[in-house]
């Protein structure tokens, strides 16, 4: 089969790998979207931490975002049919640390990601996983739509841990996909107003359609506009941003008694943080890591209309131009970008 496979910083080669051996619990699967994260960028170029502190060894196959048929089930498998559509998990527990056990996988002492820790990834023809970190597809959900599932789940996880109450006044650092998928399911989940921060006015538009206002911070103060908006600050802030700058801003806008969720990494050892402003506030913030135990939700999210994630796929590019994709990705400043999927779909008879 074909794999890209990462060498070095901007090295990723075309490769004739062998298809992956499937043991008796696992699932071959036949890739048809792959979305490219932030995180495929960053094991691209080599900003990405993990190469530093030994998590991730090249030569590597990225891709954490995709769908695909199945294409062969382990003897021990159950409930998968050849031919369905699935998505799959990033994080793969060893199900026997005290972590696993008490289902939080994704921060398994024995810590994989597939496409970034220790399994190859999805921007390749086929790839294999466990059966336990599958989930079906509804008919619904296109393959290039059901791509973008993982994000949603990364979001839905975060929104479920924040416990977003009915009318809160929810704000989103970022506008790239992530940001746009979290706003939508913060709404999705009862919030009363959403509200993203973002650096230009392209989503305008489609925020509007999803009834998600949008403060431009490249000319406004946030604190100001909030207020203007709400009547007073919010009660949960997503940073999804990564930028320092910006995780100052955001815990600025958290209401007294409210709550602060950190999605993206830095990439830096620290960064300053105003404690004393935390401690007064009595601010609760969460570190959000990956997307354990949502695939169910976020599928029905964007199954029953609720999350519009075909909106956010911005440009598909085929599976043979996936280097010029990262390059885009990567280099090319286009503000109507959002996600980029790489489709094998025309390959599938
Ligand atoms: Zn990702
Ligand atoms: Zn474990």
């Amino acid at each position: 089969m074909k794999a890209f496979r990462i060498y070095d910083a901007c090295d990723m080669r075309l490769e004739e790998v062998d298809q992956p051996d499937i043991d008796a619990y696992e699932v071959l699967v036949k890739i048809l979207a792959t979305g490219i994260c932030s995180t495929d960028i960053e094991l691209y170029d080599g900003s990405m931490p993990y190469f530093e502190q030994g998590l991730t060894k090249r030569p590597m196959t990225p891709g954490h975002e995709w769908s695909g048929i199945v294409e062969k089930v382990g003897s021990k498998v159950q409930g998968f049919q050849i031919g369905e559509l699935v998505v799959g998990d990033i994080s793969i527990g060893c199900g026997r640390c005290e972590n696993c056990l008490k289902g939080m996988y994704h921060l398994c002492h024995n810590r994989t990601e597939l496409g970034v820790i220790k399994y190859d990834g999805a921007f390749a023809n086929y790839l294999k996983t466990e059966a336990k970190n599958l989930y079906k597809v509804p008919e619904t959900i296109s393959a290039n739509e059901a791509a973008m599932v993982e994000t949603t789940a990364t979001v839905t996880h975060a929104v479920q841990k924040t416990g977003i109450e009915p009318g809160d006044c929810v704000l989103v650092y970022g506008d790239g996909a992530i940001g746009l998928i979290n706003a939508q399911v913060a709404f999705a989940c009862g919030a009363g107003k959403v509200i993203v921060v973002g650096l230009k006015e392209t989503h305008r538009d489609l925020l509007k359609q999803w009834g998600i206002h949008l403060i431009n911070a490249s000319d406004l103060d946030v604190v100001v506009e909030v207020n203007k908006l709400n009547g007073s600050l919010a009660d949960v802030v997503f940073e999804d941003t990564g930028n320092p700058v910006a995780f100052a801003s955001a815990l600025k806008v958290v209401k007294p008694g409210g709550k602060l969720c950190v999605l993206s990494i830095t990439g830096q050892s620290t960064i300053p943080i105003d404690m004393d402003y935390i401690v007064t506030r009595e601010i609760t913030i969460f570190g959000v890591l990956a997307s354990p135990n949502s695939f169910k939700p976020a599928l029905e999210l964007i199954a029953s209309g609720k999350v519009d994630v075909k909106s956010c796929i911005s440009k598909i590019y085929p599976f043979d131009e996936t280097i010029e994709a990262f390059e885009y990705v990567k280099n090319v400043k286009d503000n109507d970008r959002i996600k980029v999927v790489v489709t094998q779909e025309a390959e599938v008879d």
